[in-house]
């Protein structure tokens, strides 16, 4: 599968905790991620994953060109509800997208953890 993973900056400690714990089942995957996310998770983990651009600088809105073009399957996105993003009309656009596609779309480690078990029994 063709997975993305995002992570706003409060979040990026999580995402960095899920990457670690879920190492072996995401390894067998291809693996995506917005620029400073991705660098994030590739130094700590060693995942091998493609970096688009930082989210801030457009990488949300290649991420929600590929789900737009079939091209990804999931996508974890630990967003931060709390603080408000400059770049929230891209953050908006890319989850209306993956609802159009019908995407699975994780915004919150609970759900990512279920999505990820799944992966990982089913070894889709
Ligand atoms: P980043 O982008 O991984 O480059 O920080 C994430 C985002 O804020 O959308």
């Amino acid at each position: 599968m063709n997975i993305a993973i995002i992570a706003h900056d409060k979040k990026k400690q999580k995402m960095i905790e899920l990457c670690s714990a879920y190492k072996d089942v995401l390894a067998k995957h291809t693996l995506f991620a917005t620029g400073t996310t991705g660098l994030m998770v590739t130094g700590a983990t060693g995942l091998n994953l493609t970096p688009m651009k930082s989210g801030p600088l457009g990488g949300d809105q290649q991420i929600g060109s590929m789900i737009a073009e079939g091209k990804l399957d999931m996508v974890i996105f630990l967003r931060d509800p709390l603080t408000a993003q400059a770049h929230e009309p891209d953050v908006t656009a890319l989850i209306r997208l993956s609802d159009v596609m019908s995407i699975p779309l994780a915004t919150n480690v609970a759900s990512a953890k279920i999505m990820l078990e799944h992966l990982k029994r089913n070894s889709i």
